[in-house]
């Protein structure tokens, strides 16, 4: 192996290992340095995302989801299901095996497209030479013409809530257990909180979330936030808003929760605690004190809109830059700064970005919230399809939920798109391809799209911003 390479990569997540592809692809003599390993000390590439984020949440997701459905039957359907048994064990060995089978992939693509993968944990240093501590406690160093550090992020911890064995864990530890808590507290109703807390609700577990928030959801559209919030209390997630978390201690096998609210202070007695209240960037120790990089005061590495950081040659992509914490959003910085490394000119929208919350129903946005545009003095017009009056959502009995078209009122150009229900995290795709072409909502009204499918929301939602929606009522159109 050499020890001086085109591009040296810090970090195998959905950044780093995307990055390191398209740097191969474009001729360019690449490594990818990453010190993940799993729960048998293996070193494994796929980071956050593929060992305990994106892929692990929703293999449960599905898999819970899946065993709510059958145990609950429909009896509109004249279904019903008897005899049914969860062995959990058996979920997390499936859901294991789903990420063995993906991270495994990843060495794979590696290895077709000629990376060299060096597990270890990796230092920038002074004149883009990168310091490799591998697992043996042996020291290498390479030579780069360029250097993307990709290091991700980890869960913020919380001074009330330390994380204690089994019983007081990360979202990586609830991805993990082996059993259903009776009485499972989970601080922060956040992305995570939200995603995990369904996992295991549906599993059968009593959930209880405290979020420090008096806003549900306050990165979301108000009106789709308001609506989710109610539905996910109707199945019985139970969300207390504006909960300050102030300690919590051991009570035998139990624990107890002390938080305030605007009513007071309370205790929560519960069996198990997950603490997910937000992640931060991996940035201690990435670089040398000597190397100069500039981080900013929350410890994310300072870029530019390019990913360009204060130093030549250096460049930082993912969860350890600014922006969204998404693994899609750290996949497209990497292939952006691959291709500006080889010459290219590319850039990246960052207005056209989707996040999407995999709950049942889901919740999925591109664009602007009603409150931003409000806030920026934009003029908007929007219209909006309820799921009850489509046919498809019908037929799936999943006619809870809405889309949300937000259009410029002047050139008509859509500006954000929101949607709750079901399969919200595909139909978002139509809104993100809409958008990135510039279209108007009568662009989308003057499409025509199957029957039936959910899509025809979409297509009635945009309708409506001219106020002309062919499924709902005259009166109902604004
Ligand atoms: P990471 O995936 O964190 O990877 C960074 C890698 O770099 C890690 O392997 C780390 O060990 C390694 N590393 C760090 N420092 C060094 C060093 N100095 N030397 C060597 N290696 C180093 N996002 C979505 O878009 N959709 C989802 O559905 C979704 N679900 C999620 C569910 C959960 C429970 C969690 C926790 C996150 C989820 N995310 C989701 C967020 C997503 O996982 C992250 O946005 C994404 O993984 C970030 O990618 P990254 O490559 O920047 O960092
Ligand atoms: P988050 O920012 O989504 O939610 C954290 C929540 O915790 C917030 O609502 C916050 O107000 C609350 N909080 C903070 N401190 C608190 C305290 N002391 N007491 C009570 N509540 C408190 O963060 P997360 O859910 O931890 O997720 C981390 C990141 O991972 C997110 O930024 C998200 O982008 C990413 N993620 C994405 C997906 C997805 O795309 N579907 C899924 C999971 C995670």
């Amino acid at each position: 192996m050499s020890d001086h390479y085109d591009v040296v990569v810090i970090g195998a997540g959905p950044a780093g290992y995307v990055a390191a592809i398209r740097c191969a692809q474009l001729g360019l003599h690449t490594a990818c340095v990453d010190d993940w390993l799993d729960r048998d000390g293996r070193p494994v590439p796929g980071g956050t995302c593929l060992n305990v984020g994106c892929i692990p949440s929703k293999a449960l997701l599905e898999s819970s989801g899946l065993y709510e459905r059958m145990r609950k039957g429909n009896s509109a359907q004249g279904l019903h299901c008897e005899g049914m048994t969860l062995d959990v064990p058996a979920m997390m060995a499936g859901k294991d095996s789903i990420v063995r089978d993906l991270t495994g992939g990843i060495g794979v693509l590696f290895r077709s497209a000629g990376i060299d993968w060096l597990p270890g944990r990796g230092q920038l240093q002074r004149g883009n030479t990168v310091q490799i501590t591998q697992q043996d406690g042996s020291i290498r160093k390479l030579g780069a013409g360029h250097v993307i550090l990709a290091p991700g992020s980890t869960p913020v911890a919380l001074d009330a809530a330390p994380l204690r064995g089994d019983v007081v864990v990360d979202s990586a530890g609830a991805l993990d257990w082996q059993s259903v808590p009776r009485r499972l507290g989970i601080i922060g109703a956040g992305v995570i909180g939200l995603e995990l807390g369904s996992v295991w609700r549906r599993l059968g577990a009593d959930v209880v979330l405290l979020e420090a928030q008096e806003t549900f959801l306050a990165m979301a559209d108000t009106q789709i936030a308001g609506a989710a919030l109610k539905l996910y209390r109707q199945q019985g997630l139970d969300i207390r808003l504006g909960a300050c978390v102030l300690a919590t201690q051991a009570q035998g096998d139990a624990l107890e929760v002390s938080y305030r609210d605007g009513q007071g202070e309370h205790t929560l007695d519960i069996d198990r605690l997950i603490v997910a209240v937000g992640r931060q960037p991996n940035s201690e120790g990435l670089a040398d004190a000597e190397a100069d990089l500039v981080l900013d005061e929350r410890g994310y590495v300072h870029v530019d809109e390019f990913c360009t950081t204060s130093l030549p040659g250096v460049y930082a992509i993912g969860d350890a830059v600014r922006g969204p914490m998404l693994a899609h959003k750290g996949s497209a910085e990497g292939v952006m700064v691959a291709e500006r490394i080889a010459g290219q000119n590319s850039t990246l929208n960052y207005d056209t970005i989707a996040s999407v919350i995999y709950t049942h129903p889901e919740i999925a946005w591109v664009g602007n919230t009603e409150a931003a545009l409000q806030q920026a003095g934009v003029e908007y017009r929007s219209g909006i399809f309820p799921f009850a009056a489509n046919g498809r959502a019908r037929a799936l009995h999943a006619g809870e939920g809405m889309v949300k078209v937000l259009a410029d009122a002047g050139t008509d150009r859509v500006l954000g798109v929101h949607i709750l229900g079901m399969h919200a995290s595909e139909l978002i795709g139509q809104a993100v391809l809409a958008m990135e072409f510039g279209a108007s909502s009568e662009d989308i009204a003057r499409t025509v799209f199957a029957h039936p499918t959910l899509s025809e929301a979409l297509h009635e939602a945009a309708l409506a911003v001219g106020g002309h929606a062919l499924h709902i009522a005259r009166s109902r159109q604004r």
